[in-house]
Formats: structure tokens, C-alpha cells, sequence
């Protein structure tokens, strides 16, 4: 039986567990770093919390499903996911990056994976032609759509042609919009990347991240990778990850109708030249999106007539909080260039649009009038120079 995504984030498809666990609704937290064997040679399927721990497998079963792959692997942050998927690669091996990524991936990436001999070609896949930067070296292709912050839309599809006719693995970050709105596997990627602090955990108070596939020889090799290094996710942070994911249908619809909102109130701001949002049908990525995803997503990203204005709103919100981070009930307002990209030199984050006016939102699922309440009364602080 097929079932719908809500269900998805409750239920493991087939999965007969009635039962099991004493019958308990909430997923047991085994808190345990080493089980007992039953014999020589036996083992109950669990050897050492650093392979496999129940909560976690049982998180792991949930996103598989949710993203429609064949494994998932759960890390303790979203940058302990990527650090693992590098070591995917070997020294010589050249990789296919968008431009615009997390300021993170951007700092792993430049400091860590090319150290270690990976090499990199750093282009707009959304409008570049991929194709021309492929070489006899290259061995994956990694982008973000929407990325972060510009959120720049790609055509995963469209890359992932290129992606097979090379045989190249197509790696998607696909925090921004969750499994909920998109399913990069079920458009020709090999992996998607979550940070499960944002959408998936969903409530501002646990790191976690993820790796997904629908490939048996990347699951194998990942499983490989995870006993070896042992980023694995806690026992009980998977436990608030799964508590995160039973919600995260509503809150995501919740959180989108409110950025749209926000969005349109932001266009008729005098302050404001620039509101980039996805769901906005001026956005040039907007027709892709309606083909690819469910949805466009709760991230948006506004450019103020200057820097001072920026500064200001930082300074002046409070019931949006001036945090870093994304995907919580919570509203967040972050200023990329201090904050999340501060990391990436100037000239890479201005050429890719990032500025001293740049801030970025993450809508949350408060009273939409209350966040545009704060927002008007800012504005007009601003604009009477108080
Ligand atoms: C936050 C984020 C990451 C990193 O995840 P952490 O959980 O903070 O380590 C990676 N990619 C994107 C798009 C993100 O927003």
C-alpha cells in the first residue's frame, strides 16, 4: 500500500511493529552503547551504539522512506553528514560544486576537502552549462536548490542527465526544502544531504544530519564509513528527531503560507529593493519548482536599501530572533554576511550576491499579522529615524 507523506512521518510503511516495544506509540530511547550476545558467534542485530543503536536505525527507517531511498544514515550534525559523504572521494578526485552553497559546506569543502586532495570547480549549476567543467577526474556533482541564501533554483533533472550520461554521483543538500516539498532521489540524484537541525528536527533544540540513497553500493560504503568514524547520531537527539518529524507536514505548510505573506508585504516596502522568494512567480527558479518539489519552502531573502538599514532590523527585532539557523518554529532573521557565509571570502560571497544589505529569514509558524506587526513597526522606526 502506498502511503502519503503526512502518513510517512508517522508510520513506517509495511512495517508490522504492533507489539513490539510493549506497544509503545513513542519510539523507545536506547540508551545503550554495547549489547549482550546471547552466545558465541550470536548477536540480537545490534553489536556497539557506534554501528547501529535501535532509535537510531528506527530514524534512519523513517527517512529512507521519507526521501524514498534504500538507507539512510544518521550523523550528529549536518556538517558530520557531508564530512562523511567526502570521504566518499579519494585525493585526485574533482567535484562539481554550486557557487552558492551553505557558508559551512563552502568552509569544509575549501579548508578540509581540498587539503585532503579533492578538487573543485565552483559554478552557478543553476544557469552554468555543468557540462564544460567536467573532466577525465571528475566524480560527482554537489548543488543546493534552493540554495543558501540566494536561493538560486536548479533543474535537478536536467542535471542529473549530465550527471548519468558521465557517471557521475549527483549529491543533493536538500535542507531547504525537507522530504515534505522535494525528492531529489525520485529526480535522478544518487544522495541527498539533510542538516536535520533545521526542518527535520524542527524545533530549534537538537543538531542531527543525514545521508540518503537509493544505490546498494553507496549504502554499503557508507555503512563502512559510519562504523569506521562514528559521527553517528545520539540515542536520545534521534529520538527528538523522530518527535521533530511526526510534525513536520503541518509546520512546513504553516511556515510556507507565512513567508509567502511576509514575502508580499516585504515587495511593497520602500526600504526593501530586492525579496527572493521561490514562491513569488517572478522568481526565475519559480517555474522549475512547480515541477520539481511540492512546494517552494519557508526560506526567503531581502536586500535593504543599505547596510545601516540591515544593522537596524538586527537590532531592533524581538519577536523574531537575530539567530543563525533555519527550519524551526520559530522565526529567525540571520545576516549571512556575518553570520552563516562569514567564512567565505568577500569576493565569492558577493559575486554570488551576497552583500552588507543581504538578510535572509526563516519564516516560522507564529501569527503571521504578529511577525508583520514587528516588522511594520521596525520600518517605520527606521524610516522616522528613530
Ligand atoms: C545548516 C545547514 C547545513 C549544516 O548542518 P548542521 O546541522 O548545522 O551541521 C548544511 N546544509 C545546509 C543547506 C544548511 O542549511
Amino acid at each position: 500500500m502506498e502511503i502519503g507523506i503526512n502518513t510517512k512521518c508517522l508510520h513506517i510503511e509495511n512495517e508490522e511493529t504492533s507489539g513490539e516495544h510493549f506497544g509503545a506509540i513513542s519510539y523507545p530511547i536506547y540508551q545503550t552503547a554495547t549489547y549482550a550476545h546471547p552466545g558465541v558467534g550470536q548477536s540480537t542485530g545490534y553489536d556497539y551504539s557506534r554501528l547501529q543503536n535501535p532509535t537510531r536505525a528506527h530514524l534512519e527507517r523513517v527517512l529512507a522512506s521519507l526521501e524514498n531511498g534504500i538507507d539512510a544514515f544518521a550523523l550528529s550534525s549536518g556538517m558530520a553528514a557531508i564530512t562523511l559523504l567526502m570521504e566518499l572521494f579519494a585525493p585526485g578526485d574533482h567535484i562539481i560544486a554550486d557557487a552558492d552553497l551553505y557558508g559551512g559546506s563552502i568552509r569544509l569543502f575549501r579548508n578540509i576537502s581540498e587539503k585532503n586532495g579533492i578538487t573543485f570547480s565552483s559554478i552557478d549549476c543553476y544557469r552554468e552549462n555543468v557540462e564544460r567543467y567536467i573532466n577525465e577526474n571528475t566524480k560527482a556533482i554537489y548543488i543546493e536548490t534552493p540554495t543558501n541564501p540566494m536561493m538560486n533554483v536548479t533543474d535537478i533533472d536536467a542535471v542529473a542527465k549530465i550527471a548519468q550520461k558521465y557517471n557521475l554521483l549527483l549529491i543533493v543538500d536538500n535542507t531547504f526544502l525537507s522530504p515534505y516539498y522535494q525528492n531529489p532521489l525520485d529526480l535522478g540524484a544518487d544522495i541527498v544531504v539533510h542538516s536535520g537541525t533545521k526542518y527535520l528536527g524542527g524545533h530549534n533544540d537538537t543538531l542531527a544530519g543525514f545521508l540518503v540513497t537509493n544505490r546498494e553500493d553507496i549504502r554499503e560504503k557508507l555503512r563502512f564509513l559510519i562504523k569506521t568514524t562514528g559521527a553517528g547520531l545520539a540515542p536520545f537527539d534521534s529520538w527528538l528527531v523522530l518527535r521533530g518529524i511526526k510534525t513536520l507536514g503541518i509546520r512546513m505548510e504553516r511556515a510556507q503560507k507565512n513567508a509567502l505573506e511576509i514575502a508580499k508585504w516585504l515587495k511593497q516596502q520602500r526600504l526593501v529593493t530586492k525579496v527572493i522568494y521561490p514562491g513569488l512567480p517572478e522568481h526565475p527558479g519559480h517555474e522549475i519548482m512547480k515541477r520539481q518539489a511540492r512546494g517552494f519552502g519557508a526560506m526567503l531573502t531581502f536586500q535593504l536599501q543599505s547596510k545601516e538599514f540591515a544593522l537596524a532590523i538586527l537590532e531592533k527585532v524581538r519577536l523574531i530572533k537575530f539567530a543563525e539557523s533555519l527550519g524551526g518554529v520559530e522565526t529567525l532573521i540571520t545576516y549571512p554576511t556575518s553570520q552563516t557565509h562569514a567564512d567565505v571570502p568577500r569576493e565569492i560571497r558577493e559575486s554570488n550576491g551576497i552583500t552588507d544589505e543581504t538578510l535572509r529569514l526563516s519564516v516560522g509558524i507564529e501569527d503571521v499579522e504578529d511577525l508583520i506587526t514587528e516588522l511594520e513597526t521596525i520600518f517605520r522606526e527606521i524610516e522616522t529615524g528613530q
